[in-house]
């Protein structure tokens, strides 16, 4: 899957909320003070994130290509996928797709729609 990117940002907070703020970052995310902040904002705005999180999906989704059919099988060996860029591990799902010369994960490939049968 593509990564979702990631942004930098500067903020100016007082000290004694930075520690408590470390603190809880340590108990609930092995000191990821990124973790929490990510976490923290996520969960007071739940149903607006579902909504970009289903956009991002989405956009993914429609770049996905279409899986040849009858090629799906299970990977004999490690390998990397060419749409992803992620390792693909012996014993995944594994098909071809149109635009690629090499196997892919079949998660990378569009969803069959059932209308296709
Ligand atoms: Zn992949």
């Amino acid at each position: 899957m593509e990564k979702v990117s990631s942004k930098r940002l500067i903020v100016n907070l007082e000290e004694y909320v930075v520690e408590v703020a470390q603190e809880k970052a340590n108990i609930m995310f092995k000191g990821d003070l990124d973790c929490y902040i990510n976490w923290l904002i996520c969960s007071n705005n739940k149903h607006e994130i579902k909504k970009k999180v289903k956009l991002i999906d989405e956009v993914l989704e429609a770049k996905k290509p279409q899986s040849i059919p009858d090629t799906v099988k299970t990977a004999m060996y490690n390998n990397e996928c060419d749409f992803c860029k992620e390792p693909i591990y012996q014993g995944e799902e594994i098909c071809q797709a149109e635009g690629y010369e090499h196997y892919i994960h079949k998660k990378c490939c569009k969803k069959e729609s059932k209308t296709n049968f």
